[in-house]
């Protein structure tokens, strides 16, 4: 498997190594490499096809990751979207997961369809929300136009995410738009410099260990590199744009036994979010999440 030549969100050449450095996971060690153009940082090489299967099927992955949290999540999105969505009704969750956006959007009115990899969860989408849900081999096939795509928490698990959204362009009726939500985990945010301080600090000394987990973020971006991707790079209109702080992944459940540890980086994440909370103005810089609202 070779290393990525270029940015995935600003496709410039050059990049060096930097946080979080790498990580090994199934035997194979993945580099970050910092984009010098736009300072998005990705992995490299991209897991292969059968890699990824892995890191996304069902038991691995959105047991860990999504639980009940998302469905309160994504009713702050819907709001978002009923401001902007006008007469358009039809819309397309490109990456459903288990169907917590799409249960949120049928009930204020949405006509839903979703497209997910996996097949087990696949039947979690059909089960919680009665959404048309499709493979993405089966959305190839289809010739059907939706007035609404949405890609929430996607876009950073794709090789290629230009071409991704190239492609759904061709999916949206005249006059439709994009609504995509997700992580900008390298943003200016308390939580990332306390875990790029301590990891620096860990290396300086000599006693940091490469992280051990799945490579599920291939991209981990920031505020100006998400704007430039999708009006300069993808051409698109840009009708609305906030970031704002969740202090993910900081903010984690309690577990039973609450070590040091824990306690630490749960008030280094409610700090992230109350700075972020106290910056003044509608254009803030902290933060490490991004709606953005879009129009061909
Ligand atoms: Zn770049």
């Amino acid at each position: 498997m070779s290393a990525r030549a270029f940015c995935p969100l600003c496709s410039y050449g050059k990049a060096k190594s930097a946080f979080p450095y790498e990580t090994i996971w199934a035997e194979k060690k993945y580099a970050y490499k910092k984009c010098s153009s736009c300072g998005t940082t990705y992995i490299s090489p991209l897991p292969s096809g059968e890699e990824l299967e892995k890191i996304y099927s069902f038991e691995s992955y959105h047991n860990v990751f999504y639980h009940e949290p998302a469905a309160e999540k994504y009713k702050k999105s819907v709001k978002t979207l009923m401001q902007y969505a006008g007469e358009r009704k039809t819309l397309l969750d490109f990456g459903c997961g288990a169907g917590f956006f799409l249960d949120e959007a049928q009930k204020s009115g949405f006509i839903c369809s979703g497209t997910e990899l996996d097949h087990e969860t696949r039947e979690k989408a059909r089960a919680l929300c009665k959404a048309d849900i499709f493979s993405f081999e089966e959305m190839q096939g289809t010739s059907r136009k939706f007035d609404i795509i949405h890609m929430g928490d996607v876009l950073e698990h794709l090789g290629d995410p230009h071409k991704a959204v190239e492609g759904l362009k061709a999916l949206l009726e005249p006059g439709g738009i994009f609504f995509f939500e997700g992580p900008l985990q390298n943003n200016l945010s308390v939580v990332y410099y306390f875990a790029l301080i301590l990891k620096n600090v860990k290396r300086f000394f000599k006693i940091d260990k490469p992280a051990k987990i799945p490579p599920t973020h291939l991209i981990l971006t920031n505020k100006n590199a998400m704007i430039d991707f999708f009006s300069k790079r993808l051409g698109l209109k840009m009708k609305y744009f906030r970031i704002y702080e969740t202090g993910w992944p900081y903010l984690s459940k309690k577990p039973e036994k609450a070590t040091p540890e824990w306690y630490l980086k749960a008030v280094v994440g409610w700090a992230a979010i109350f700075l972020s909370l106290l910056e003044p103005g509608n254009n803030k810089k902290l933060g490490n999440r991004f709606m953005a609202i879009c129009a061909e």
